[in-house]
């Protein structure tokens, strides 16, 4: 089986092609550098993203925030209603942690709010 993906790692978007047998990566072709090999790999086998969205604070206030780093697919869903469960007080500089951990990753702001 073989399966067409972009890579979105760096702005070029390669169009990769994997063949897979039963799940398991045989071979990536289509990428440019190294990286779209892992991107590739790791989308067919166990697809992760990093998580943008917003916290509301406890004054009202919206402030961005992100995950530190990509999580499992599958739980983006639970991390986007943990953030809007959060509900941090001002202030809030860029980087401060707003969730502590979530799929082993953190929720940091990406953004300054007092
Ligand atoms: S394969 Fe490399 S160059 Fe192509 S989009 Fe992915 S990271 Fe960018």
């Amino acid at each position: 089986m073989e399966r067409n993906l972009t890579c979105i790692v760096c702005p070029m978007g390669c169009s990769l092609k994997v063949a897979l047998d039963g799940g398991e990566v045989k071979s990536v072709s289509g990428n440019t550098c190294p990286r779209g090999e892992v991107y590739a790999r790791t989308e067919c086998t166990n697809p992760m993203r990093t998580v943008t969205s917003t916290v509301r604070c406890s004054d009202g206030t919206v402030v961005a925030v992100k995950t530190d780093k990509p999580i499992p697919k599958e739980k983006v869903f639970d991390c986007m209603k943990a953030i809007n469960n959060a509900n941090p007080d001002l202030p809030i500089k860029i980087g401060c942690v707003i969730i502590d951990e979530i799929y082993g990753a953190k929720v940091i702001a990406t953004q300054n709010a007092e």
